[in-house]
């Protein structure tokens, strides 16, 4: 079995809120599609560990903002690899109020879906949701959505450990051309710190070796420190 034929697979990039009566989180996920078009209908796989999946079974109600291309790494670290147990998620991100009361995340979204829980499915360490749709627009008509494919290619984004695509042993990445400056992974989140693109969010420029990077920056992504990085060889 040749695993990396599911790197074949397309998928997009959500951020999926839930929650009720002032609780509320959101997370990172691949995972959503259209089942049916009469009623509306989509299906997201959400890890049962996740804060969003606890949510979700107890408000029956999520949204979806569809993450367009241009959308920085702190956004997607803030609700990949960050836990809403710990903080809020939606500190400083811009939101409104859907119809169902769920939060929906507007900031580089392209558009956003508002779905009610109509099915779900048990799928060992995830749960697929089933929801009809209560409403749904476009946010931004001249952005591109982005795809998973962009996200790793472009980004160099990684999935979490519990993500459902995420596997153990990643299938080999193309050989890049030898780097003259080391490049750094983050042990947390998979980042990796590529000195010829430096961290244009964390104003780096590029050229910047991971050792001139000063002392309290932290990964674009998780918010690591620069001693949860290591050497990438
Ligand atoms: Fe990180």
């Amino acid at each position: 079995m040749n695993k990396s034929a599911f790197y074949k697979l397309s998928y997009g990039l959500y951020v999926i809120t839930s929650g009720k009566e002032g609780r509320f989180n959101g997370q990172i996920a691949n995972t959503v599609f259209q089942v049916t078009s009469e009623p509306p209908t989509i299906a997201v796989s959400i890890n049962k560990q996740n804060f969003t999946h606890e949510q979700i079974v107890a408000s029956r109600l999520f949204a979806v903002s569809i993450l367009e291309e241009a959308t920085p790494m702190t956004l997607i670290g803030r609700f990949g690899f960050k836990c809403g147990r710990d903080i809020d998620k939606f500190d400083g991100v811009r939101t409104r109020t859907g119809k169902t009361g769920v939060p929906i995340v507007i900031d580089h979204a392209v558009a956003f879906i508002e779905a009610e829980v109509v099915g779900e499915m048990d799928c060992g360490t995830h749960t697929i949701f089933l929801g009809q749709i209560v409403e749904c627009d476009i946010l931004d008509a001249a952005a591109e959505p982005m795809t998973y494919a962009y996200y790793h290619k472009v980004k160099g984004g990684k999935a979490p450990k519990n993500a459902p695509t995420y596997q153990k042993e990643e299938a080999p990445e193309p050989a890049a051309p030898a780097a003259k400056t080391a490049r750094f992974v983050c042990t947390v989140c998979g980042y990796v710190y590529d000195p010829e693109k430096g961290d244009p969010e964390g104003n780096v420029k590029p050229g910047t070796r991971f050792e001139e990077l000063p002392a309290d920056w932290v990964c674009p992504v998780c918010g690591a420190e620069k001693d949860k990085f290591e050497e990438q060889f």
